[in-house]
Parts: structure tokens; C-alpha cells; sequence
């Protein structure tokens, strides 16, 4: 699951920007490769067609000399010197005896034989002779080398072979028009004479007009293509962006969602046990937000969760993190030096969070779970807060738990009791015990109490303390106690029937009971089924529901007095009792609680307080009963003291129904 989950963040995640580069690396690369090879193509084909020329005007000449005598060679000279005027490539003509002699020359300069080298060319079937010879002041283009001159069986691969290698170094000359120049002398064997003829060979940006409009039309292209290429990138860029935000963005709070904390918590805490730096993580739940929804609309419960989100992010520093996760909850990332001063840090944060709304006091609870060194797996850290929060106890003064190992068990075992509970209500798991309420006139029985337990198919027996907690947290309690009153019901109606003498049995009412008002008239309901006469049924209630909701409990109680249904008062004693709620509550039996009898001997200032209890009990006119009584020197005292019944393993422990039938018949 975890896995798909991460691979469809990562590809919403790719980085879509590399790619798009290494396109636009790869297009350019290909353009420039392309105008290179047009480049060099077009500077060897004018080359070549310039070569051509300056070889056919050279031969041109040479013809002319052919058949001269000496004494003419002055006038063939003029002839050619006005010929010459037709063709400004040709610098110079010279003459050469056969033995390299200068004879005549229309400028005074004559080729160096000695640095000429020798090409032969066929034409017509006949081979010629040629001899080609760098001028001096030529711009140095070409650098004739003895083994590049010998691999060279043809000058025009020779001089197409010199000016691709002089390319690179001559393109600056495009700023003055022509691209290449060389001055080569052509010698020609003719007659008696060497002919030589200085060429003057340009290559002319103008002879490229053709190609550069190509070339500038390529480069528009280029150019355009880059600018597409550079917007569209821009525009990926901004879609990256945009999509990172979308991802990273929580939906009610507009902040930072799950997604990012998990992301940027995890760097953080990577980062944060290479620089000794601790972070705790934090679960945070608004309490009641269901009933605040409930009062005010979904619509403004959200609101609510924005402004509490920017309240936290208020109060949390650069290198920390928050985000809201789901219902009311909101996870933080926070850094801390001890457990105290995070204790403070998260009641300053409370009480901060706290001022969102002026009028309506909001009730927040923190779960905390601090990582062990290297420990990094943020989902899993937080799942430890959350459960240490679900563990906390409705009344922790400061709302605060952190995590320990332990608490992982309790918590599988919570979800288990709750993933059975209903079938095991439908199974008839849960089973009514009896304990005897013995009393002390006679020691006869007296009374009894209705306690649960769960025979689990494959638990086995577990003990209430185990389930009923979890049950008060989720609300199950009520459909547990209901049972047990109806099961309770069901046999006192059979014992009725059959003739037993039957005593009052106790039904344990939690507190969770004492929001309904109508429960008075609910627990008749019930009873009634069976036609039981109300006063064989009492009512055990625990002080605490007297700090609930005061004014139901005394209706209620009220109530139930006057459907003649005796109500107890558990767990006297335990906890926070006060002797008010007895002077307001109307109720018919004291049960003072076991640990007044925990550990002390009968001289005790504990038996001196259940002596004045029992006392101020009597003289409110209500019935005493002493629970978890376990010893003999005890059963006397409260003998002695006059109180009503006693009810502890001293007699009996709790036992099934059908034991207990047997039992005190
Ligand atoms: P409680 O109502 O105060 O019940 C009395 C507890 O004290 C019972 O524990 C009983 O077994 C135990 N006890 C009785 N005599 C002695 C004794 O001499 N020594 C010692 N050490 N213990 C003694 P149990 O049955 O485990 O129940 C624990 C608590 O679970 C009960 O306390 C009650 O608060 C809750 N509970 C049990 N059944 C129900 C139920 O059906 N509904 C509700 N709402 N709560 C129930
Ligand atoms: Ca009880
Ligand atoms: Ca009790």
C-alpha cells in the first residue's frame, strides 16, 4: 500500500525540467554540426571553382608561350600583359628557361623553385607536368609540408585539404569581407620555358551570399526555436512549480498538508542527528470539534482549522514544521532540549492556539513521541504521538502524553476490544457475576452486585478493568450496561417466578450515562420488560458524574427515587469525594470505598474516618456498605461500627449466576 502510495508522489514528483534541458542541449548540438558541415562544404566547392579558374587561365598563358623564341618571349609578354587585364586573379607572369633561369617577368618577381612542388595532371590522354610554389607574401594560408605534398596526388585535394584545416583560424576574417586568400604560383613546363603564373586566389564572403542567406535563415530558425524552446522551459518550469505547491498544499487550512511534513520532516530529521539537534513529534487534536461542527456548520469548523493552523505556524521556529493531517488533528515537528521545557513550550502553544476564538473555550489534547538517534520514519513516529494521545486520560490536568513502548500494546489491545465488541454483545460473551453483599445482622445475605466479564472465544477470561475503561472512551459502556441491567432484570423476573426470596442487585451506571436526560425513564423501560417490582434493582453510580453535568445527575436521581429504584453511591472515598455531594444527592446507599481498608490495621486513622462516615451516613438516613473487605478483624469493625452490609472476597468473590443460585438458596 505505503509503497504504490510513494511511487505516485514520486511521479507526481519528477522533475520534468532535466529532460527538457538535455533536449535543448541535443538540438543545438545537432544545428551547429549542421551549419558546420554546410560551412566547410561551401568554402571547399568556391575553393575548388576558384582552382579550376586559376588552372585554366594558367594554361591559358603557358599555351602562349609555346613555339617562342627568346627574342619574341618581350612582345608574346605585352600580349599577355594585356590579356592579363582581363583577369585581376592574376598578379604576375614570369618566365623561366628550362634551367630555371629568370628571363622575363611582368612584375620582377619570380616563383622560388626550389620550395615548388610537382603535381601531374591528365588531360586529353596526355599527362602534364605541373609545379606549384607558395609566394612570400601571400597571407601564409597554406603551409606547405613535404609529407602532406606527397600524400597529395591531386593539388585540388591538396589545397581542399590546406583550407579546411585553415577554416577555423580564418572565419574572424568574415569582418573583412574575404574569408580566404593565397597567392600560389603555377609553373608550367612549355616549350623551352617554365611558364609561372602568380595566382591571386580569393574566397569572398560575396561568393557566400547564397549560403549565408541560408545560413542567416538557419540561424533565424535557431534562433526562434531557441526562444520557443527557452519559453517553453520557462513554462515547465512554472508548471513544476506549480504542481510542487498543489501537491504540498493542504486543501482546508490552505498550509502545509501531510505530504510535506512527512517530506520535510524526514530531511530534518536526518539532518538533525549529524548536528546533534533533537525534534520531537507532536499530535495535536482540537477536542469536541465534531460538536462544534455540530453547533456552528461544517463551513466554519474549517475556518476554525485554518486560523488554528496559522496560529501554530505562529509558534513554531525556521528549522520546525506543521501541518494539519485530518478531522481536528494537526501534526508538528518541534525542537526541544528536555521533556520539561517541550511540556511548557506546548502549553505556551495551547494557550496560544487557545485565543483563536474569544467566547468558547476550546479544549486541545497532545500526544508527543521523541525518536531515538537516527530514527526517521515520520509516519511511524507520529502514529506513536497519536497513540500516546489516545491514551490520555480524560481528566490529565495538562493534556499532554508522551509516548513509550508500552503504550503500542495498549493500543493494539484497544483496537482489538473494539474490533470484537459487537459480536461479542450479539455472542452473549459478556457474562453477569455476583458478588454477595453480606449482612452484618446475622451475617445473612443482604445483597449482591452485578459485575461483567468477557469470556473471549479465544482471550479467554478477561477481567472488566481491562475492556470497561476503553469501553467509558468509545461510548460502548452504554450498550454494555444496558445489558447487564436487562440480564440482571431477566433474573430477579425468573427468581420471582420460581418463588426464591430475592434480594436487591446492584447494576453498575457509568458515568457516559448522565448526559441523556431521559435516562430515568430508559432504564424503566428496561426493567419493566420483565415485570420486576423497581426496588429489587439499585443503581450504582460514581461520584464523578457529579462534576458532568450536576443538574442531570440530580434529576436523574430524583427520578429514579421516585420509580422507588434504590441508588447507590460507588467508590466513597476513592478519588476526589467531598462530604457536599452527599449532603446534595439524594441517594439511598453509601459504598465506601476498598481502599479504605488497604493496608491499615483497625487502629488506624483510616477506620477513624469510615467510623464518622458510617456515622454521618446514618444520620442522613442512607445505608452503608463496605467494599473489598478481606479480613476477619475488619468484618468486625464494621460490625462494631453498625454498618449496614459488607461486600469482599472475605465472603465470596464474584461468582456466575447459576453458582450464585446454588449458593444462597
Ligand atoms: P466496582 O464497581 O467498584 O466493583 C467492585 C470491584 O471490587 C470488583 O472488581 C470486585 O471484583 C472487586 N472486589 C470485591 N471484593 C473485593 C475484595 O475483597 N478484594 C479485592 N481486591 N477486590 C474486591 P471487578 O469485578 O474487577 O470490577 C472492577 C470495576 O469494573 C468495577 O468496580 C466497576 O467500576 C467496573 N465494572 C464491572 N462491571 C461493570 C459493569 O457491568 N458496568 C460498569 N459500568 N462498570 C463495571
Ligand atoms: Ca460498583
Ligand atoms: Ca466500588
Amino acid at each position: 500500500m505505503k509503497r504504490s502510495k510513494d511511487r505516485r508522489i514520486k511521479k507526481l514528483k519528477r522533475n520534468r525540467i532535466l529532460p527538457s534541458l538535455i533536449g535543448l542541449c541535443f538540438l543545438l548540438f545537432l544545428f551547429i554540426i549542421l551549419l558546420a558541415v554546410i560551412a566547410s562544404f561551401t568554402v571547399v566547392s568556391t575553393l575548388y571553382t576558384k582552382m579550376d579558374q586559376c588552372n585554366a587561365n594558367s594554361e591559358r598563358i603557358a599555351y602562349a608561350y609555346k613555339n617562342v623564341s627568346e627574342g619574341d618571349i618581350d612582345k608574346t609578354g605585352e600580349n599577355v600583359l594585356s590579356y592579363l587585364s582581363f583577369s585581376p586573379d592574376i598578379d604576375t607572369v614570369s618566365i623561366l628557361s628550362a634551367d630555371e633561369k629568370p628571363l622575363w617577368s611582368s612584375s620582377d618577381r619570380y616563383p622560388d623553385m626550389s620550395s615548388a612542388s610537382t603535381f601531374s595532371i591528365r588531360q586529353n590522354g596526355t599527362d602534364y607536368t605541373y609545379y606549384i610554389a607558395v609566394e612570400e607574401d601571400a597571407q601564409n594560408i597554406f603551409e606547405f609540408e613535404d609529407e602532406e605534398l606527397a600524400i597529395s596526388s591531386d593539388i585540388f585535394d591538396f589545397i581542399k585539404l590546406q583550407s579546411l584545416n585553415k577554416m577555423s583560424e580564418t572565419s574572424e576574417s568574415f569582418d573583412n569581407i574575404s574569408i580566404i586568400e593565397a597567392k600560389l604560383w603555377y609553373i608550367i613546363p612549355s616549350g623551352d620555358y617554365n611558364v609561372c603564373v602568380l595566382n591571386h586566389i580569393h574566397v569572398y564572403a560575396m561568393d557566400f551570399i547564397f549560403i549565408l542567406t541560408i545560413l542567416g535563415t538557419a540561424v533565424a530558425m535557431l534562433a526562434i526555436f531557441c526562444i520557443y524552446y527557452v519559453i517553453s522551459f520557462i513554462f515547465v518550469l512554472a508548471d513544476q512549480h506549480k504542481i510542487t505547491k498543489i501537491i504540498y498544499t493542504d486543501m482546508v487550512t490552505g498550509g502545509n498538508n501531510w505530504l510535506h511534513f512527512t517530506t520535510h520532516s524526514t530531511k530534518l530529521l536526518k539532518r538533525a542527528s549529524k548536528k546533534r539537534k533533537k525534534y520531537a513529534v507532536v499530535h495535536l487534536r482540537m477536542r469536541k470539534y465534531q460538536s462544534f461542527c455540530t453547533c456552528f456548520g461544517v463551513k466554519d469548523g474549517e475556518e476554525l482549522l485554518e486560523r488554528f493552523y496559522h496560529a501554530l505556524r505562529k509558534n513554531i521556529k525556521r528549522k520546525e514544521q506543521v501541518a494539519y493531517r485530518e478531522n481536528a488533528d494537526f501534526a508538528l515537528l518541534l525542537l526541544y532540549e528536555d521533556e520539561n521545557t517541550l511540556s511548557e513550550r506546548i502549553s505556551q502553544i495551547e494557550s496560544s492556539i487557545c485565543q483563536v476564538l474569544e467566547n468558547i473555550k476550546l479544549n486541545f489534547s497532545f500526544g508527543i513521541c521523541l525518536p531515538e538517534k537516527g530514527e526517521t520514519d515520520v509516519e511511524k513516529l507520529y502514529n506513536n504521538a497519536y497513540i500516546a494521545r489516545e491514551l490520555l486520560c480524560e481528566d490529565n490536568e495538562k493534556h499532554i502524553a508522551f509516548f513509550d513502548i508500552e503504550m503500542n500494546k495498549q493500543h493494539l489491545w484497544e483496537h482489538k476490544v473494539e474490533d470484537d465488541m459487537e459480536k461479542a454483545l450479539l455472542n452473549k460473551e459478556f457474562q453477569v457475576y455476583l458478588q454477595p453483599k453480606i449482612s452484618t445482622r446475622g451475617e445473612q445475605l443482604g445483597g449482591a452486585e452485578a459485575l461483567v466479564r468477557w469470556i473471549h472465544p479465544t482471550e479467554g477470561f478477561i477481567p472488566p478493568n481491562r475492556f470497561i475503561p476503553i469501553f467509558e472512551r468509545n461510548g460502548f459502556i452504554l450498550k454494555l450496561d444496558d445489558y447487564m441491567l436487562e440480564e440482571v432484570a431477566r433474573k430477579q423476573s425468573e427468581w420471582i417466578a420460581k418463588g426464591r426470596k430475592v434480594v436487591p442487585i446492584s447494576v453498575n451506571i457509568s458515568r457516559a450515562h448522565f448526559t441523556r436526560e431521559d435516562l430515568a425513564d430508559h432504564i424503566c423501560r428496561i426493567v419493566d420488560k420483565y415485570n420486576v417490582p423497581h426496588d429489587v434493582i439499585e443503581l450504582e453510580l460514581t461520584e464523578s458524574a457529579f462534576f458532568d453535568d450536576k443538574q442531570v445527575l440530580l434529576n436523574t436521581v430524583k427520578q429514579l427515587r421516585e420509580h422507588a429504584f434504590p441508588v447507590s453511591m460507588d467508590d466513597f472515598g476513592a478519588g476526589y469525594s467531598s462530604l457536599n455531594s452527599l449532603k446534595e444527592l439524594p441517594i439511598d446507599v453509601l459504598k465506601i470505598d476498598a481502599d479504605f481498608f488497604r493496608g491499615i490495621d483497625s487502629l488506624d486513622r483510616g477506620m477513624l474516618i469510615v467510623s464518622e462516615v458510617i456515622d454521618l451516613a446514618k444520620k442522613l438516613d442512607m445505608k452503608i456498605v463496605a467494599e473489598g473487605i478481606e479480613s476477619r478483624e475488619q468484618v468486625d469493625f464494621l460490625i462494631e461500627q453498625e454498618c449496614d452490609l459488607i461486600q469482599g472476597y472475605f465472603y465470596a468473590k464474584p461468582m456466575p449466576m447459576d453458582e450464585f443460585e446454588k449458593t444462597y438458596e
